[in-house]
């Protein structure tokens, strides 16, 4: 989109340990011969890796962050992570509403907002998923599934500062399939529209990542299409080669 820097953006999702340190540290190398002028690039790692991820990154045009936060600062929650400790870790963004965890955690799109707003909190950019299924595609149902996921998980002080949007069809995820690059159009369209009613002019400058089966094979197609401002990629994000692939297509 005129007048938006791209963002490629890794989740690394489970996977990856102090082993994974090179391959991080090769994708902080590769960003930084003249890709980094082209495109923004982010990481987000296991909690776990963070903080080491984040000291391999500190010198390279990759930013670090979180896959998924817990609406408050602190407080009786065994086993969760706050955005202020991704923060306090070194992280720069995190993802919220993954459907991964829509669906193995039950998230609601009330939830994925609040995660949202206390990713703010910390001084981090939330990255806000949304994306139909297979079943609500079949049906004719997406563009209407996309409206009520927005309206419900992005906060309405959204801007392009503080927030991305990436659309990430959940078919597509994980699976090597990828939606025709008209659907991608209509679908990137209509978020921008649907977005223009909650946050009203930032719509016009957030980016709106694609992300499902996204590698270097086909990130040149799907990243020229209107509205794609970058890629939210899983699996082709752990190998440097993969990752600097894509970032390439900018
Ligand atoms: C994802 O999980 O955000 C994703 C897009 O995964 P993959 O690229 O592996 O489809």
């Amino acid at each position: 989109t005129p007048g938006i820097r791209p963002l490629v953006a890794g989740n690394w999702k489970m996977n990856g340990t102090s082993a994974s340190l090179d391959e991080i540290a090769a994708i902080g190398d590769g960003m930084k011969d003249g890709l980094d002028a082209r495109v923004d690039a982010l990481l987000c790692v296991p909690a776990t890796l963070l903080s080491k991820a984040a000291d391999v990154l500190a010198s390279a045009p990759v930013k670090a962050g979180g896959q998924d936060c817990h609406p408050m600062e602190k407080g009786a929650h065994t086993g969760d992570v706050s955005a202020e400790m991704l923060k306090d870790a070194g992280a720069a963004f995190v993802i919220v509403g993954h459907s991964e965890r829509r669906t193995d955690h039950a998230e609601t799109d009330a939830i994925v907002n609040a995660k949202a707003q206390a990713a703010w909190r910390a001084g981090l950019v939330a990255v806000i998923c949304i994306g139909e299924t297979h079943a609500e595609r079949e049906a004719g149902r997406t563009l209407e599934v996309l409206s009520r996921q927005l309206a419900g998980s992005v906060p309405s002080d959204a801007t392009h500062e503080n927030s991305v949007i990436a659309y990430e069809p959940v078919w597509a995820i994980g699976t090597g399939l990828t939606p025709s690059a008209d659907d991608v159009a209509s679908a990137h369209a209509h978020i921008r529209a649907e977005l223009a009613g909650i946050v009203g002019a930032e719509a016009g400058r957030m980016r709106i990542l694609y992300g499902g089966s996204v590698k270097p094979s086909n990130a040149v197609e799907l990243m020229a299409v209107a509205n794609v401002d970058g890629a939210l990629v899983g699996g082709a994000s752990l190998k440097a080669a993969d990752f600097l692939g894509i970032a390439e297509a900018y």
